[in-house]
């Protein structure tokens, strides 16, 4: 394909805005499926990307579309991720096209993340097509989403086109306004090579596939590639396009997306964000923003069987080889027995990964409070960082502790606006600005520590605005904090998985709540059960659980055996759910719900 035949483009939207149909249309106009094989969210390969309405791995198309001039086009879309906890993905994404569409909801308007990745796609000088979606609904306000494309975006609203991704209206008229307006990728097809890593996934059959946009030269079969940053060599086995399965090339030039197989067995052997080049004609410097992501925060899963530790780990296993963000290590709680620390994006990261051990592997687990990780300098002047309770050092050594900061950018109708500050101010949030974007909505900005934002902020930022507002966050970085390690006592005895790092002023308030979780949790046992939280060897908080002596057999007034017999396996299966702590068995669910509750 000539360069100036080609568009490479994303799709920037916020959730639920309409970007996996629109995506949909774009493979259902293209012809590289059949339609009995077609079939919806085509691009969302987990069943959890579909049930939650998430993109979560990116997946690239490449789409031939024959314009009004009579010219056969090739569009790459490239799908992004539509959560903020992937945003370093999504970066990249971005970085390999050369326009964007800006999908917004003609019922919903321009929202956080709307925002957020606009300045991504103009801080990398995209070319961005405003597109309005939904226009076949009743409540779509055209007029009213122009104004605010115009007023906040600053782009021309005469350029939006207004379509229907779920009718397909409009969208043929899309199709030519991105061959218009989109412009084609330059770069010198003779230069040495570079292309850029901007996704990958872990093939069972052929080991790991790179999705890459390669910027100058060539890269073909045979050739030995170089990764810029760990100076790691492989010979390239096939080069192709993405047409939801690969297409062979002979090779991908300047310009083109495509994807490399060269025999990288896992996923840590490359980065995303990466500059390939060629070994027999190597470039001097890679492609700018290559960056290490690291994780946010961490929490330790154990098998609520701990026969499954095992079993678990090979899960994990699997799970690393499509999800390199994804980073765990050995572990053990005197509560829970063996198990694994885990670091991940976030806490919807975080949620992805437990749901797939359920599901997938079949795993009950159990999870950890989920913590950021701290640094502590100590009095004898040694710095260290910590991520869970256990880590916490001797308080009488420790000089001072600091923890994350964000910047939290909060868009929301004006009603609003008191209760989100309530709540921020809660959370411990500083306000930085407060901007009227229009007559009806408000754009706050507040720096607050991350560890704040893990418990429940996202979930009641959502009930005091009724699901209106909208959030995104950047890490700014470290602020030193008071923070404390608050122990929870089942029958006298510390539950090292229920121990949790916490600034000071929220420790009581949180240990009541977990402590009253936990009443609720524990079934009763033959023995009375106290259960406390406490700081040190104070005790800040107390419930009880009273002595109840039940047989259940009991009401099945001897003869009828089978119902006997089903009485106790029904109980066993609820045993299997059920971690010993002691002499008490807790219900897995006790320490989801526990963790939950502030
Ligand atoms: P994403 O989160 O941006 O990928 O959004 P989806 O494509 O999953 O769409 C979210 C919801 O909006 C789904 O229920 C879609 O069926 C619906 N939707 C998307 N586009 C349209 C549209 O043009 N009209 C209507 N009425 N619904 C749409
Ligand atoms: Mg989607």
């Amino acid at each position: 394909v000539e360069q100036d035949k080609i568009r490479n483009f994303c799709i920037i939207a916020h959730i639920d805005h309409g970007k996996s149909t629109l995506a949909d249309r774009f493979i259902q106009y293209s012809h590289i499926v059949e339609d009995r094989q077609f079939r919806e969210q085509m691009l969302d390969s987990m069943d959890i990307e579909r049930e939650r309405g998430i993109t979560i791995k990116s997946q690239t198309v490449n789409l031939p579309y024959t314009a009004e001039d009579g010219n056969t086009y090739v569009f790459n879309l490239v799908d992004t991720p539509g959560h903020v906890d992937f945003s370093y993905e999504v970066s990249r994404a971005i970085y390999s096209c050369e326009g964007a569409l800006l999908l917004i909801d003609a019922t919903q308007g321009v929202e956080a993340q709307t925002l957020a990745n606009m300045y991504l796609a103009l801080e990398h000088d995209l070319e961005i097509l405003p597109v309005i979606n939904k226009i076949d609904l009743p409540a779509a306000d055209i007029e009213g989403v122009k104004e605010q494309i115009e007023h906040e975006l600053g782009l021309d609203p005469d350029d939006a086109v207004c379509i229907s991704a779920k009718t397909g209206k409009n969208v043929e008229e899309l199709f030519e306004h991105i061959v218009k307006k989109i412009p084609a990728p330059s770069g010198d097809l003779e230069a040495a090579p570079k292309a850029l890593i901007f996704d990958s996934h872990y093939d069972p059959y052929r080991g790991v596939v790179l999705y890459v946009r390669v910027f100058e030269g060539e890269i073909k079969e045979g050739d030995t590639m170089l990764l810029m940053s760990s100076g790691a060599s492989y010979e390239i086995e096939e080069v192709g396009h993405l047409r939801l399965k690969g297409i062979p090339q002979k090779s991908l030039r300047a310009g083109e997306i495509g994807y490399v197989i060269a025999g990288v067995k896992t996923i840590r052997d490359i980065r995303v964000g990466d500059t390939i080049t060629i070994k027999e004609k190597p470039a001097s410097q890679p492609l700018p923003g290559f960056k290490e992501v690291k994780p946010v925060v961490y929490s330790s899963i154990f098998p609520v069987d701990s026969n499954q530790y095992e079993e678990l780990g090979k899960a994990l296993e699997k799970l690393v080889l499509n999800d390199a963000s994804l980073v765990y290590e050995k572990t053990s709680s005197v509560a829970l027995g063996f198990g694994f620390k885990c670091g991940f994006l976030g806490l919807l990261h975080l949620e992805v990964v437990q749901e797939r051990l359920e599901r997938e592997f079949d795993l009950a687990v159990v999870f950890t409070a989920p913590s950021v990780q701290y640094r502590i300098t100590q009095k004898d002047g040694t710095i260290i960082t910590i991520e869970t309770p256990d880590e916490y050092p001797d308080v009488t050594k420790i000089e001072k502790v600091e923890e994350p900061y964000i910047k939290a950018i909060i868009i929301t109708p004006n009603e609003y606006v008191g209760g989100i500050m309530n709540l921020c101010m809660e959370k411990r949030g500083v306000q930085t600005s407060l901007l009227y974007l229009d007559k009806k909505r408000v754009e706050l900005i507040y720096e607050m520590p991350l560890a704040e934002v893990l418990f429940d902020f996202y979930d009641r930022l959502k009930s005091i605005s009724r699901g209106y507002a909208s959030f995104d966050y950047d890490l700014i970085g470290l602020r030193e904090t008071n923070l404390v390690k608050l122990d929870i006592l089942v029958n006298g005895k510390p539950v090292d998985a229920l121990s949790q790092l916490v600034f000071k002023d929220n420790a009581a308030s949180r240990a009541r709540a977990i402590c009253k979780k936990l009443r609720e949790e524990i079934p009763r046992h033959q023995f009375k059960i106290p259960i406390q939280g406490a700081v040190g060897s104070q005790i800040i908080a107390r419930e009880t659980i009273s002595a109840l002596r039940k047989d259940v057999t009991a009401k099945c007034y001897g003869g009828d055996i089978t119902r006997k017999r089903k009485l106790l396996e029904k109980q066993k299966e609820g045993k299997k759910r059920m971690k010993m702590v002691g002499d008490v068995e807790v219900p897995q669910r006790a320490f989801l719900s526990a963790l939950k509750a502030s």
